[in-house]
């Protein structure tokens, strides 16, 4: 049972992390629960007049660096331990791309299909009146996550804005471009996870042009990733995916013309002059790179020996298992974990947050300009770490992420 709870695993691999780092018992006692944890009842006024009550949560793990920051979901099977394991690993990774944030994260459970806008909007705005006073551009700032909109960021800031009596746009990122969202949040985490790969690339020895790549999952992260590797930096995308299944073509995709066709037809499976090839298959084809961008557990003891990429690049959150890691941490695979691969993200949340405060708006070439160096910085402060300890590339972002959260702490006078 415990092992499939997501905030034991994170509880075990921060403990990996002290381990390695001889980490204080007092500090690893204060880093292994959320700071605060907030539960509420949401009663929301249905279309047919009958009101129902949705449970709620927001966790807010640790603001030694700054203000909180992380997603909210809306999700049928939303759990209280998903919401902390969520809200650990955004403390990590705002600290490994070193913004100066911490983590949080809030769900609720219900079933956004199901439900009309005018139900979600007063369930948007009942949740942020249930917590407006613990939020906030300098205490906590969320953001859309599965399921949650930018349509949904616009009501609660807007809710946040009138409880505050004032325009609060930095209380909420990813919201509309037309209410302070900033230019290229829709491909950063993509963007950010390629200038880690290029990077990673240099390491490997590794010619980006023409380079082999395969990339489970076709949505936000795996489209982008396809996009950009082939227009960016001439890379050869041979495989897609998406969960109805995966197609291949050795001479490389146009993954624009897959979106429309994708758009269509609601399955990349079927593009002309492709071969269909299972998602198993895709992760273990003879490429360069490997970017599974779709779900966690994914590469798993029973696949990990049979995975020929060089590279891999966990756009997805918990792709691999500790299992195949050992397997492939043998294999001499370098792996660009996910909290530091997909971490472009939250750095331009981050930028949404600095241009509301600034009120003043960039475009987006000083965008993707800032979010390179963040990553590009971000990349080799772990990739130093871990040649430093002699330890693989994931658990050297545990050390350096949370070595900077224990600095602030010691710093604050926490301990
Ligand atoms: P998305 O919903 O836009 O896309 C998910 C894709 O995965 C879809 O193409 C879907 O068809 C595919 N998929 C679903 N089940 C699959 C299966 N069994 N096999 C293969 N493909 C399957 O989601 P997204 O925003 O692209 O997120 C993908 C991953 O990236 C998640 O793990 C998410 O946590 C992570 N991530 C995304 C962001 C972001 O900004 N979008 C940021 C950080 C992390």
């Amino acid at each position: 049972m415990h092992k499939y709870n997501p905030f034991l695993t994170a509880q075990s691999q921060l403990d990996e992390c002290a381990a390695i780092m001889n980490l204080d018992s007092s500090l690893h006692a204060i880093l292994r629960v959320p700071k605060r944890e907030i539960h509420m009842n949401i009663p929301v006024k249905m279309d047919d007049g009958t009101i129902k009550v949705f449970q709620g949560f927001r966790v807010q793990y640790n603001d030694s660096r700054g203000p909180t920051k992380g997603g909210i979901r809306f999700h049928p099977e939303e759990t209280i331990d998903t919401v902390r394991a969520l809200a650990a690993w955004m403390t990590w990774k705002c600290s490994v791309a070193d913004i100066p944030l911490g983590g949080a994260k809030g769900g609720v459970i219900c079933d956004p299909k199901k439900m009309s806008q005018g139900e979600l909007e007063r369930l948007s705005r009942s949740y942020i009146q249930q917590i407006w006073q613990l939020i906030g551009p300098e205490m906590d700032v969320p953001a859309p996550d599965v399921y949650t909109t930018p349509q949904i960021m616009a009501w609660m800031m807007d809710e946040y804005s009138k409880l505050s009596g004032k325009n609060q746009f930095g209380v909420i990122t990813g919201k509309p471009l037309a209410l302070g969202g900033s230019a290229g949040r829709e491909d950063a985490t993509a963007r950010g996870g390629l200038y880690a790969v290029k990077e990673a690339s240099i390491e490997c020895g590794i010619n980006l042009k023409d380079a082999k790549i395969a990339i489970q999952g076709f949505g936000n992260a795996g489209y982008y990733a396809a996009l950009l590797a082939s227009t960016i930096y001439g890379c050869r995308v041979v495989a897609v995916s998406d969960s109805k299944g995966g197609i291949y073509d050795q001479k490389g995709l146009d993954a624009q013309k897959i979106n429309d066709y994708k758009s269509s037809t609601g399955s990349v499976v079927g593009y002309p002059g492709t071969q269909n090839i299972s998602n198993e298959e895709l992760l273990e084809l003879d490429v360069d790179i490997l970017i599974p961008s779709a779900l966690e557990n994914v590469i798993t003891i029973n696949n990990a020996s049979n995975i020929k990429a060089r590279i891999i690049a966990e756009l997805a959150n918990g792709p691999t298992t500790p299992e195949a890691d050992e397997i492939l941490d043998k294999k001499g695979v370098h792996i660009i974990p996910d909290f530091l691969c997909n971490s472009g993200g939250v750095t331009v949340s981050y930028f949404e947050m600095v241009q509301n405060f600034y009120m003043y708006y960039w475009d987006e070439a000083k965008v993707h300009d800032n979010l390179n160096r963040k990553m590009t910085v971000a990349y080799h402060n772990v990739l130093k770490t871990a040649k430093e300890y002699h330890i693989n590339m994931r658990k050297a972002a545990y050390v350096v992420a949370v070595g900077r959260v224990v600095e602030a702490m010691k710093l604050r006078g926490w301990v």
